[in-house]
């Protein structure tokens, strides 16, 4: 037993060589086929011809087929078919942006109610002119409110209006406050949205206690000021 173990491992390492070569043929064979068909149906039939030619194939310098030109054509035409789309998408989004930061830069407008009051008369003519603002009617002593913050420019009697106040706001415009029965705040005073600047009042021109009030956002024109409010999230009726 013992002296036909090395006969046999001798025999078989004779044998193993020649297999050894076949294997590594079929192995390197496998490969190359497998390498081929990544690359291209066109460079499947060279296989025959030598592992090193398919080999520099398989990397896919762009001369060595005549079907890899037409590969890099593809690459490059796509991203330039849809430029024009990625450019206008590009631009739709900085002009997104630079809006979205012009409105985070505009300082934050705090629109107050200037006062509680029923809407007894609108902004329009009346009575052969114009009444260049809103009445908002109620009880003698109301709190009358500054609609937003800025300065006190008129606060005593005018012709009309009985008593009124006028407001210079930081964004140019003017509010104009009129009939008040008390004045709380003096010319040249600093005045906050929401603060109560006087109490209703029913003199001047006035047939009941009421506020008159009137925006004028160029500082020197009167607008209708219910679309005016409506822009800032209030409603006057
Ligand atoms: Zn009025």
């Amino acid at each position: 037993m013992q002296t036909r173990r090395p006969l046999i491992n001798g025999k078989h390492r004779k044998q193993t060589n020649p297999i050894k070569g076949r294997v590594a043929f079929v192995a390197a064979a496998t490969g190359v086929v497998s390498t081929a068909g990544a690359t291209g149906a066109a460079i499947a039939h060279t296989t025959d011809t030598g592992i090193s030619e398919i080999s520099l194939a398989a990397e896919d310098t762009p001369n060595a087929e005549e079907g890899a030109p037409q590969i890099l054509d593809i690459a490059e035409f796509k991203p330039v078919s849809n430029l024009q789309d990625q450019l206008n998408k590009a631009v739709q989004y900085s002009n997104d942006l630079a809006k979205a930061d012009e409105e985070a830069r505009k300082p934050k407008i705090s629109v107050s109610r200037p006062t509680d009051g029923i809407l007894t008369s609108g902004y329009g003519m009346r009575w052969g002119s114009l009444h260049a603002g809103v009445d908002l009617a109620n009880a003698i002593g109301t709190p009358i409110l500054a609609v937003m913050d800025g300065t006190v420019i008129d606060s005593g009697p005018a012709s009309g209006y009985g008593n009124w106040i006028r407001i210079k706001h930081d964004d140019g415009s003017m509010s104009v406050y009129g009939h008040m029965e008390t004045l709380d705040v003096k010319v040249g005073e600093r005045v906050k949205a929401g603060q109560k600047i006087a109490g209703m009042g029913n003199r001047g021109f006035s047939t009941g206690p009421h506020l008159h009030f009137e925006i004028h956002p160029d500082g020197n024109a009167a607008v209708d000021p219910v679309p005016w409010f409506n822009e800032h999230g209030i409603s006057l009726s």
